[in-house]
């Protein structure tokens, strides 16, 4: 995964309302939602692939917010080839959306639950504490 295009990058901050996901502030750069790969891979991110984040929740992501962005679908598992399957929650919102193209979806708790179960499985409703 490589830098996305300058009209991706546009095309994700104007479908997040030019707000970081997490915290709303209006500072943005773009969150790669699955894991850039060290070697370099040539595959170019779409909007599906990212999110409006600030620097801070962005670093964030990958260290003590990691739980949380996985939870909320700001990241997905390496393994994850098609992220548009997994849901994104905007707290600011208190809502989830499914990403489509350059723009997103506002989906019902239980049609997220049912998306983020399809993809990950047991482990999705383990983070949500729908199981024990
Ligand atoms: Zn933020």
């Amino acid at each position: 995964m490589s830098a996305p295009t300058a009209a991706t990058r546009d095309a994700v901050y104007r479908r997040d309302a030019r707000r970081c996901a997490a915290c709303g502030v209006m500072v943005l750069t773009f969150q790669h939602r699955r894991a850039v790969g060290m070697g370099g891979s040539k595959n170019v991110p779409s909007p599906v692939d990212g999110l409006s984040l600030c620097g801070t929740c962005n670093a964030g992501c990958e260290g003590a917010m990691q739980a949380q962005a996985l939870r909320y679908g700001w990241k997905v598992r390496r393994w994850v080839t098609h992220p548009e399957r997994v849901p994104v929650f905007y707290p600011l919102e208190m809502s989830w959306f499914r990403l489509e193209g350059t723009a997103r979806v506002r989906i019902s708790h239980s049609v997220a639950m049912e998306m983020g179960c399809s993809v990950y499985g047991a482990e999705w409703l383990y983070w949500h504490e729908a199981i024990a």
